[in-house]
């Protein structure tokens, strides 16, 4: 089993080759074909597991092949805190570093401004904290989610820890119905469980 055979096209092959990827994790030989075929996903996934790119791939494929007059938001990705958030987006640049495909980082404590103009240029992915997502998408005329092709809740587990279920129940209420959407957390608590019922549709589930 090797990157190539997972149906990935050659600029996200390469990427893996150039981070020194030999071959998929278990995570990411499960999710990305499934992902591919645009089902939602639950996966039970820790990090170290390779999750990061087991959801990774797939959305920068599935963009590599998205109409390019589409001026808006097409992937969302929440995770917790900002330390977070900087990782995923950096894991997202070099797996992207052979495409066209722009991804922005939205967290609390970097300027505001700054963070407006870099929505404002029309970015395909999105790596928030919730906080700061709602606060653009409230004030912003001009940026919003109803291009949204996909969501992706990281480290659920932890998101309902710090609070943010207020903020994840408005975001997903701004979220196009037909949209592709895979959640992953370390446990599955109950209230997990009801946030998957509440944002998957019929999820395949997945542990690694
Ligand atoms: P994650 O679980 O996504 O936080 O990834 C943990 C670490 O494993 C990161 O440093 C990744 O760069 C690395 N990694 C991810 N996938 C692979 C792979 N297929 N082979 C080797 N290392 C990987």
């Amino acid at each position: 089993n090797s990157f190539g055979e997972l149906n990935l096209s050659r600029p996200l092959v390469r990427a893996c080759e150039a981070l020194g990827y030999k071959k998929p994790t278990p995570i990411q030989a499960a999710c990305v074909p499934l992902a591919l075929t645009g089902r939602d996903i639950c996966g039970s996934a820790v990090t170290g597991s390779g999750k990061t790119a087991a959801f990774a791939l797939p959305v920068l494929e599935r963009l590599l092949f998205r109409p390019k007059r589409i001026s808006a938001i097409r992937v969302l990705i929440l995770t917790p805190t900002r330390e977070l958030a900087a990782q995923l987006h950096s894991m997202i640049e070099k797996l992207a570093q052979f495409t066209d495909i722009r991804c922005c980082l939205i967290v609390g404590g970097l300027s505001t401004k700054m963070q407006e103009a870099a929505l404002r240029s029309m970015p395909d992915i999105v790596v928030a904290t919730p906080g700061r997502i709602i606060d653009h998408l409230r004030n912003s005329l001009s940026v919003g989610l109803e291009d949204l092709a996909i969501l992706i809740l990281d480290e659920a587990d932890r998101l309902l820890e710090l609070g943010f279920s207020a903020e994840i129940h408005e975001l997903i209420r701004l979220c196009p119905k037909r949209r592709q959407t895979m959640l992953f957390s370390a446990t599955m608590t109950d209230e997990v469980s009801k946030l998957v019922k509440l944002s998957l549709n019929k999820p395949v589930r997945l542990e690694a």
